[in-house]
C-alpha cells in the first residue's frame, strides 16, 4: 500500500527569487496537508549527505554547491499516495520538459536550479523527512 507522506525542499534559487508563497499555495490547493516546515541553509556536508545517492554522477558536485548556497524550506506533506501525487505536481526533473501545472514547469530554471524537491519512493520519503525533522517535530 503506497505510504502518506512525502517530503520536499524549495530549493535556494526558487527561495531567493521570492516564489515561497506562490509554490506552498500550490501545494495546499492540491491537498496536501504540511505536517513539518522549516527554513535553513544547508551546509556543504549536509547537502553532500543528503544528495550521497548521487554521488558517483557528473553534476553531484555541482548540486551539492547549489543546495548549500542560500536558504532553502524542507516539508512534510501529507496526502493518500503522496509520493507519486506530489512527483505529478512538481513535474519532470528538466522544467523543460514538465508539463503546464507544474511547479518545476512555472518556477524552474533549469535541470538543476528546478525550484523543488520531492521524493522518490515512500522509503526515501521517510529518510529525507527523518534527515530534518525529529518525531517532537512533526504534527
Ligand atoms: P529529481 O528526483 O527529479 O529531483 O531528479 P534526480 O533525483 O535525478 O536528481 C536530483 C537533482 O539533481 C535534480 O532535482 C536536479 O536539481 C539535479 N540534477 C539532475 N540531473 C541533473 C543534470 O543532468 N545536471 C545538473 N547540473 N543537475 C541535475
Amino acid at each position: 500500500m503506497a505510504g502518506n507522506i512525502t517530503f520536499t525542499m524549495i530549493k535556494p534559487e526558487a527561495f531567493q527569487n521570492g516564489h515561497t508563497g506562490k509554490i506552498l499555495d500550490m501545494i495546499l490547493n492540491k491537498g496536501f496537508r504540511i505536517s513539518a516546515l522549516r527554513i535553513l541553509k544547508l551546509s556543504q556536508e549536509q547537502a553532500g549527505k543528503f544528495y550521497e545517492v548521487h554521488k558517483e554522477r557528473p553534476f553531484y558536485s555541482d548540486l551539492v554547491g547549489f543546495m548549500s548556497s542560500g536558504i532553502i524550506l524542507a516539508a512534510i506533506l501529507e496526502k493518500e499516495n503522496a509520493v507519486d501525487e506530489y512527483r505529478k505536481l512538481i513535474g519532470a526533473t528538466n522544467p523543460a520538459n514538465a508539463d503546464e501545472g507544474t511547479i518545476r514547469k512555472a518556477f524552474g530554471q533549469s535541470i538543476q536550479m528546478n525550484a523543488v524537491h520531492g521524493s522518490d519512493s515512500d522509503e526515501n520519503a521517510n529518510i529525507e523527512a527523518s534527515f530534518f525533522f525529529t518525531v517532537l517535530e512533526r504534527c
